[in-house]
């Protein structure tokens, strides 16, 4: 179908963002379009299997490598993705780390053929901006977000009402389809600052990405318009040219596939835990898992795990690497909390092949700190969730899977957990109110019925939309011919 046209993806080096822009790049290839996704060796072992396969199928994907310039910002030999970071404090140095790609990039772009029509980077690289300056062609930013909080932001940003309004007040999120309500301490940081001097400089960085979005000639987004056409219509008054093209996730149509997403781990390391969930009752299990930046201390950690176990449901924990995993780790030891809960309790240590488990009919909670991917992961997969959102726009989120899907309900998180001061945040979840959520969720009175039922509906649409005639699937055609046009005024200029 779209024969000479030619997609350059560069995706940001952290899982959240990447594996969507592989998902991204597995379905535009599907139309035929020429694919080049750019990533950095140790991105390409982690993230390869699944592209290879996508390749070897006879898509037209390319991968094509880039060194990562660790040297010289001030990060971890070999640490070329954000979730190798020691700590969030670094995230600057990252971002910098990561400018230094656009020469290589430049020089790599005359070699690619046919000639790149499009790239399509993450929003956080305003860098490759000038890269579509320099060779004039359009600059796609995938933005890893909601149709909804991209329409939040912008309505915040006009109406200033945060800036009128104290830190626990609940006021009506302006301008919305729905009556929604936050209060201000729940707000991204761009509405609710830290004061340190990192913050400030995260801040500024922030500042200029949001300013060079404005000259993005489009916006692809992972989401559908099933779930989110009221916010879409909106924000289309907003910015020209945004298509929702999602969800992603759906693009991982075997297990193996499934499975891999974010790791080269073999489908055979999860063996256990896929046993283990064979042998549970349909829709019984709790999958929970915060993601992989959390900002959990280790005694939040603590109280989910002592919730979980209270809620006498079985669950799957997972718990990830990072600079806290000894305390966590030495608690577990000296707790004796694995042998009490073993046989009804899995814990997983370190990554989880969280799509292949939240399509598993056991599966019948999921509780999710409200990253965009976990959330249309969760509402592909039609389980209520539990919501528990920590940063950034997670909290819109939670918005977004109670309010408008319908199908969740809050563990009872008020604030964002900032980079640096995480101990300073006391426990915001006590394991009573992890264990009472559980008990909500699986609640088989009217209001659990009705959340599985919303929860059901949305899966079904969420299937629809990537169809041959589904709303996601027309748009990625529309926006594939979009590009055409451009590419064939391009030639004739
Ligand atoms: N993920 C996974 N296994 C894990 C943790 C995360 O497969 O153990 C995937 C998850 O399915 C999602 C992504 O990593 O696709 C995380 O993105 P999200 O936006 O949910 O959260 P972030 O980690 O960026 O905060």
């Amino acid at each position: 179908m779209a024969s000479g046209v030619h997609f350059l993806i560069i995706p940001l080096m952290c899982p959240g963002h990447l594996i969507p822009m592989v998902d991204m790049a597995k379905l535009i290839a599907q139309h035929s379009a020429t694919v080049t996704i750019v990533i950095t060796p140790g991105n390409a072992a982690r993230f390869g299997s699944v592209l290879h396969r996508a390749v070897s199928s006879g898509h037209p994907i390319r991968i094509r490598q880039l060194q990562f310039p660790t040297s010289g910002y001030g990060l971890p030999e070999g640490c070329e993705n954000i979730d190798d970071l020691p700590t969030l404090n670094l995230i600057k140095n990252f971002f910098k780390a990561s400018a230094k790609l656009q020469e290589p990039l430049e020089e790599m772009f005359n070699d690619l053929k046919p000639r790149p029509s499009c790239i399509i980077s993450d929003k956080n690289l305003s860098w490759t901006a000038d890269v579509t300056r320099k060779f004039e062609i359009p600059w796609v930013i995938f933005d890893g977000m909601s149709c909804f909080t991209r329409l939040a932001t912008h309505n915040l940003l006009v109406s200033k009402i945060h800036e009128r309004v104290g830190d626990f007040d609940r006021f009506l999120l302006p301008s919305l389809p729905d009556k929604i309500t936050m209060t201000k301490s729940q707000l991204p940081g761009l509405f609710n600052p830290a004061k340190s001097a990192d913050a400030k400089e995260i801040r500024t960085l922030h500042e200029k990405i949001r300013a060079s979005e404005s000259q993005a000639y489009g916006i692809v987004i992972n989401s559908f318009e099933e779930l989110e056409g009221k916010y879409l219509e909106e924000y289309r008054k907003v910015k020209q040219n945004v298509w929702c093209i999602g969800p992603f996730s759906l693009s991982n149509k075997n297990d193996l596939d499934k499975a891999q997403r974010g790791t080269n781990c073999s489908i055979t390391n999860h063996e256990r835990t896929i046993t283990w969930l064979d042998s549970q009752k349909p829709m019984s299990v709790v999958y929970a898992c915060l993601g992989t930046l959390s900002q959990l201390t280790p005694l939040q950690l603590i109280e989910l795990a002592l919730g979980l176990e209270e809620s006498e449901s079985p669950f799957i924990l997972v718990l990830k690497g990072g600079n806290r995993t000894e305390e966590m780790e030495k608690w577990l030891a000296e707790d004796g909390f694995e042998t009490r809960v073993k046989g009804r309790g899995v814990l997983i240590h370190g990554w989880a092949p969280q799509v292949l488990i939240l399509l598993h009919p056991s599966v019948g909670a999921f509780l999710t700190h409200c990253g965009w991917n976990s959330t249309i992961e969760g509402v592909c997969a039609g389980v209520p969730m539990m919501t528990w959102p920590q940063f950034s726009e997670q909290f819109f989120n939670e918005r977004v899977v109670v309010d408008v899907v319908g199908s969740g309900v809050g563990v009872g998180a008020e604030s964002v957990v900032r980079v640096g001061e995480e101990d300073a945040g006391r426990v915001q979840v006590k394991r009573m109110d992890v264990c009472k959520a559980v008990k909500m969720i699986m609640d088989d009175g009217i209001e659990g019925k009705t959340r599985r039922e919303k929860g059901k509906y949305f899966r079904e649409m969420a299937e629809k939309a990537i169809e041959e005639e589904g709303s996601s699937k027309v748009n990625l055609k529309l926006f594939i011919e979009d590009i055409m046009l451009h590419m064939n005024k391009g030639l004739q200029d």
